[in-house]
Order: structure tokens, then sequence, then C-alpha cells
């Protein structure tokens, strides 16, 4: 099982201060429910890339004496079976849907020498559409449910393009990043420019899954 966790830090930050990070241990195994039964497991590399860098990131693993599962901490710049980091895919994410740009543009903004290749740049995008209308849900009841005068909250109409459902969401996702601000004191540090580490972050503690 993996566990999306907030570390307060990019990686660059977390590979240079690797041996200060707390890695917090949960208390409840997510998988069996079993108390107090996590153990150390030792780490996995992972070696996510940017368009011109690669990293070394070893991720945190428990493993629980109940069930024999292990649980590893994905640091939430991370996403799950994407080898670039989520800043990266979110400034495609963002060009395409939110600033409408078309699949040059995109490039020409966010490839270097060719890196990510326009191939993989579409295939995030509509992995991404694929993946908004249970996040938008999730999202909008939050929403609906703390912050009714919220504005993301207009109904998305029916003549909307394919555009329109991951612009809505990745400007939705800065509404909940607003409301969460005044919630927990903790993501003070976060910008609108963390809005899909956040985003990825808060899915996944609601089982979401996939968001790219
Ligand atoms: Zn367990």
């Amino acid at each position: 099982m993996v566990s999306v966790t907030e570390f307060h830090c990019l990686v660059q930050e977390y590979v240079a201060r690797f041996t200060e990070l707390i890695f917090p241990r949960p208390i409840v195994c997510p998988d069996c429910h079993a108390v107090d039964t996590l153990i150390g497991h030792g780490f996995y590399l992972r070696q996510p890339i940017t368009p011109t860098q690669v990293y070394q990131v070893f991720v945190k693993r428990w493993y629980c004496k109940a069930c024999h599962h292990t649980l590893s901490l994905l640091p939430s710049f991370l996403l799950r079976f994407r080898h670039y980091l989520l800043d990266v895919i979110q400034l495609v994410v963002v060009s395409r849907f939110e600033d409408g740009a078309s699949w040059a543009q995109v490039s020409r903004r966010c490839a270097v020498e060719g890196l990510p290749s326009s191939r993989t740049i579409r295939r995030w995008c509509v992995s991404f559409a694929a993946h908004v209308p249970a996040w938008w849900a999730a999202v909008q009841q939050t929403l609906a449910h703390h912050d009714a005068s919220s504005p993301a909250l207009d109904p998305l109409g029916e003549n909307s393009g394919p555009r329109e459902a991951p612009r809505a969401l990745l400007q939705a996702a800065l509404h909940l990043l607003a409301w969460a601000k005044t919630q927990w004191t903790d993501l003070a540090d976060y910008g609108w420019n963390d809005r899909l580490r956040f985003l990825w972050h808060w899915g996944a503690s609601q089982g979401l899954g996939r968001l790219i």
C-alpha cells in the first residue's frame, strides 16, 4: 500500500536533508487495521526526473507484523506510476487546460530538448482528463460541505467542451487549498503553484486513487 505523505519540502530538499527527515509511523495499519503493528522495513529507490535532471529518492517503507503487507510513504511531489516529478506534469496540464495552449505551445513551454516527449505530454493530459470526474465530485462535495460560498461550485454546463472539466478541477483545487489553509496551519507555505501536490495529497487520503 502507498500513503501519499507531505514532507513540506520539494524533491531537492528531501534529498539534501534526507538524514533529518521524520517519517511518520501510522499507528493503525491501513490494510488490516491492527494497532501498533508497523515496523521499519527500509527504503526503496525511486529515480524521478525533470527534463534536465534525475533525482535519487529513497521512499520509506513500513511492514505490518499482523498482515505482512508493506506501506510506503510516497512523498507528495511524486505520483505513482509516473517517472516525472509532479511539478513538471502540473506545468503541462495547467498549460494545456487552464491556459488553453496548443500541443506545440505546451511542448515549447514545458519541454527541454524534446523531454518530455509530445507523446508523453498528451498521455498525461488524457490521463488527467479521464480521472477528473471522480476528483471533481469529491472536491465539489467537500467545498459544498465546508465552504458553500465557493465560486468553484458553479455546475459545469451540459455544453462544456473536453477542456472544461479539467480546467474546472484545476480552479477548484485552488479553492480547496484556500479553504484548507484556513483549517490547517501547516499548509501556510503552500502557494498556487503547489495546488496539484496539495490536491494529490488530499485526494489520496480520501481514497481517490490515480490523479494522472
Ligand atoms: Zn496490517
